[in-house]
């Protein structure tokens, strides 16, 4: 079998143009451009990329974009006065806190300072719970992303056994609550789970969140499963220089699998259209407005 790849990069572009059509609507018919909001302390350049990327994307879709870089030694007490302003602004409707933060600043502590309904990273605690409960939340941006794909591949997910290998709070815990939700069967697998091929050839659907490269391999995986690999991770060429690859090995994987996301051009490009997702999302929500279909869980 050959796998079905599933497009992330086309799959961002449509997200994008839902999210650019509605913030035309917004705007033509209740006056509001949605305000996303990214703070970025220091000067890591991986972050850098990342902010600037998502501001160019937030312009693109038409919304307003407000970046604020603040020197690596701001106090906490400075960070955390800057959140209140931006909480208390009305025309800032998505927050983001560009992670990870230095080591001085309590990254918790800063998180859940955002306004709960401004916290478009959905990483605050009142966010977290609500997705535990299964109540309307943010959701965090490459889970939701995730599940994106595997609703337009799958149709229902209703009772498909899930495995997420990887259990953190950004990726695996956050992806097996939305599959639950779907009314998957869920299994989080992580470092310590014994015999981690097996679980996962129990799979209809397996996603790939270990932060190792080219980890989960073609023999783990059940013939006509789905593997959605998050990793992102950039390894040495035999002949010099780098590329980037999955937690999956996507050769031996997409050989067994009904369907595939590459890497690059998978997940990864999901997870800013989600970031804007979430922001259209959470400005609809403060003005009482309906939420666009589709773009969120
Ligand atoms: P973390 O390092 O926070 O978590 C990794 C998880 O994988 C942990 O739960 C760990 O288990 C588990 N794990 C590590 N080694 C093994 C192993 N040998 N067997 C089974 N489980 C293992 O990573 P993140 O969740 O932040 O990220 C995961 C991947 O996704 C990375 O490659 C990252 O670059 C990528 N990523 C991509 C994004 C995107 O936009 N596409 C966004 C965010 C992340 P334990 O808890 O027991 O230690």
């Amino acid at each position: 079998m050959t796998a079905t790849v599933i497009d992330g990069k086309a799959f961002a572009a449509t997200v994008r143009e839902k999210v650019a059509a509605h913030v035309t609507r917004l705007k033509e018919e209740h006056g509001i451009t949605p305000g996303l909001a990214v703070v970025l302390v220091g000067e890591d350049p991986a972050s850098q990329v990342y902010v600037r990327s998502k501001g160019k994307q937030t312009v693109e879709v038409g919304m307003q974009s407000y970046e604020f870089k603040r020197d690596i030694d701001i106090t906490e007490d400075e960070l955390l006065a800057l959140i209140a302003q931006l909480n208390a602004d009305p025309s800032v409707h998505g927050i983001l806190v560009q992670l990870p933060l230095p080591a001085h600043l309590d990254s918790d502590l800063v998180i859940n300072a955002i306004d709960p309904a401004k916290d478009v990273d959905g990483f605050h605690i009142s966010n977290v719970g609500l997705l535990g409960t299964g109540q309307k939340s943010m959701v965090p941006c490459t889970p939701l992303g995730c599940l994106m794909m595997l609703r337009d591949h799958h149709g229902s997910l209703s009772g498909l056994n899930a495995v997420v290998v990887g259990r953190s709070n950004i990726v695996g815990k956050p992806m097996a609550q939305l599959l639950l939700g779907d009314s998957c069967t869920v299994t989080i697998a992580h470092s310590r789970t014994k015999d981690l091929p097996e679980v996962v050839r129990r799979a209809d659907i397996v996603v790939a969140a270990v932060g190792r490269p080219e980890m989960v391999i073609g023999d783990w995986i059940k013939p006509g499963a789905t593997v959605i690999d998050v990793g992102i991770n950039r390894i040495e060429k035999p002949e010099g220089g780098t590329r980037l690859v999955g937690d999956a090995d996507y050769a031996s994987c997409a050989a067994v699998a009904g369907a595939i996301t590459p890497v690059p051009g998978g997940v990864g490009p999901m997870t800013i259209a989600c970031l804007l997702a979430n922001t259209i999302t959470a400005c609809c929500r403060a003005n009482n407005l309906p939420e666009p279909e589709g773009l969120t869980a």
